[in-house]
């Protein structure tokens, strides 16, 4: 089954949609934003206790509001000194409307007497994608690392400052946002779906 055309993205992070956008426009796909597909921006309750059930929730309640294509990503930051958290309460660690420099300044308090060497993380990023008459499509990408000892860089968003994949010497925050988008975990997510698609049956499959 190939991607369809048009797929709309559940997300209203605007950077989530352009790193979506880059990635898979390689692919070939056009991925568009809730907002160039004229749907309202209302919150989706995300109460699942897993990234793969918010991942659902949200492309969910897009899909039915449309009807059309929709992918969806639900991700965060896993951190093994913290015992996984943030996870799913990454945008939300430290509080309700907590901003990326909240979250970042909590993460560095909580970590302040962990060492270099226990201070493993990892992104993880899951995508459903939901099409008409077909089962969702979810997959997961995760992106080893650890948690720096600062802050470093503007790039990307969130905990990029402070993260530091495996194999380099610098945060997400320094490293070329096309690296990222060759590495991440969202990279890692969409790659799957792309091989799950390639393997589904063609059939009568929505173009
Ligand atoms: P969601 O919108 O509920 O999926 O929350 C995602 C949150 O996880 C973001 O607000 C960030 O805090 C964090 N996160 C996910 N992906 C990334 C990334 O690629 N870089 C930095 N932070 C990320």
């Amino acid at each position: 089954m190939e991607a369809p055309r048009t797929i709309i993205a559940a997300t209203t992070n605007a950077h989530k949609i352009i790193e979506i956008d880059a990635i898979t426009r390689e692919f070939g796909w056009h991925v568009i934003s809730r907002k160039d597909a004229g749907i309202p921006d209302f919150e989706v309750e995300e109460d699942g206790l897993t990234f793969e059930e918010n991942s659902l929730l949200k492309a969910q309640s897009i899909f039915s509001y449309t009807g059309r294509p929709t992918i969806a990503d639900d991700s965060g930051l896993a951190v093994d000194a913290l015992d996984g958290a943030p996870g799913v309460f990454s945008a939300r660690f430290a509080g309700e409307d907590a901003t990326d420099a909240d979250n970042n300044a909590k993460l560095l308090r909580l970590l302040e007497n962990v060492e270099t060497e226990r201070r493993t993380a990892r992104y993880v990023a899951v995508i459903t994608l939901i099409m008409p008459d077909r089962a969702p499509i979810v997959c997961r990408g995760e992106i080893e690392g650890h948690i720096a000892l600062k802050e470093t860089g503007t790039n990307g968003f969130g905990y990029d400052p402070m993260f530091i994949p495996n194999g380099y010497e610098e945060s997400f925050g320094v490293l070329p946002e096309e690296l990222k988008n060759k590495l991440s975990h969202r990279y890692n997510a969409l790659l799957k779906l792309k091989k799950e698609l390639a393997k589904v049956d063609c059939g009568s499959g929505p173009q």
